[in-house]
């Protein structure tokens, strides 16, 4: 990229707009997300471009979505432009991953520096609109561990089943604060996920497991049992429920906080049986 260091810019806070400088994570991020020519990626905000010109390089098609206008005019100053790129102006919140996608046979690879303001409703757009295999994202170090604990650890948590339950999640190491201008707060953590074949575990419905899992952890203090009986619909007495979760080899006392996905999707595909549709 040709580099102009006059070209004046302020950071964003609002935009979450945490610049990367150090080449060498640009590599670490590049190496895992091994891109060939056969790959369509896409960035979400790209900022002055530092990992979007490296991904050009070595891709058949790169697709941004960066909701600065500057920061868009800035990368069609600087990046060597060709129909290889596409560059779009748009909250990514709001855009309809499919449409962009015109290449309907091939599915993207995603890789972002994530604005830590929106992480979470990025990720669970991501999970929504699967139209892509793996994702490579920086985020802030909190968010990463929530989402790769384990059952019993004080980070696992609703958004640990949920990536878990579409993806193979893997940690791909730690961030400082001093690569980044400005520098953020926190320290960051670049996860990989792998979008499954097919979910972790087999649900009955997934709207109905995700709304198992949201009651389940809505009172981290309470049991399992005191959090079920707020479940909206779910009208059983306790002693039932404690039936239930023991039929289950599930101990009455349990929180929410100790059950494995796979038990969340056994104890879902017996509650729902309690549901009138
Ligand atoms: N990729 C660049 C880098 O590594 O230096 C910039 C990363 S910066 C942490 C996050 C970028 O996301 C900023 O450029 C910001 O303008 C952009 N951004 C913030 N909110 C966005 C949104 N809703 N949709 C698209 N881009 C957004």
């Amino acid at each position: 990229m040709k580099e102009n260091i006059l070209f004046k810019f302020k950071p964003q806070k609002k935009w979450g707009q945490n610049f990367l400088t150090d080449k060498n994570i640009v590599q670490k991020i590049l190496k895992e997300a091994n891109i060939t020519e056969q790959d369509l990626v896409l960035e979400i905000g790209a900022g002055k471009g530092i990992l979007t010109a490296q991904i050009i390089k070595k891709a058949g098609k790169v697709f941004v979505i960066e909701i600065d206008k500057n920061l868009c005019l800035y990368l069609e100053k600087y990046l060597p432009l060709s129909d290889k790129i596409k560059i779009i102006q748009a909250d990514f919140l709001k855009c309809d991953l499919e449409a962009i996608n015109n290449e309907k046979l091939l599915k993207f690879k995603i890789i972002a520096n994530l604005p830590y303001y929106i992480t979470t409703p990025i990720i669970m757009k991501l999970l929504k609109q699967r139209v892509w295999t793996e994702a490579l994202l920086m985020m802030q170090k909190e968010v990463a561990q929530r989402i790769i604990a384990s059952p019993g650890n004080k980070d696992y948590s609703r958004i640990s089943i949920i990536v878990n339950y579409y993806c193979e999640v893997k940690l791909i190491g730690h961030v400082s604060p001093e690569v980044f201008f400005p520098q953020p707060k926190v320290t960051s953590a670049i996860i990989k996920l792998v979008l499954r074949k097919t979910p972790l575990v087999n649900v009955k419905s997934e709207d109905f497991f995700f709304a198992l899992v949201k009651t389940a952890f809505s009172e981290r203090r309470k049991t399992l049992i005191n959090n079920l009986m707020k479940f909206p619909g779910l009208n059983l007495k306790k002693e039932i429920l404690c039936a239930i979760l023991s039929g289950l080899n599930i101990s009455s006392d349990i929180r929410g906080e100790r059950l494995s996905i796979e038990q969340f999707a056994k104890l879902s595909n017996l509650l729902i049986n309690f549901f009138p549709n």
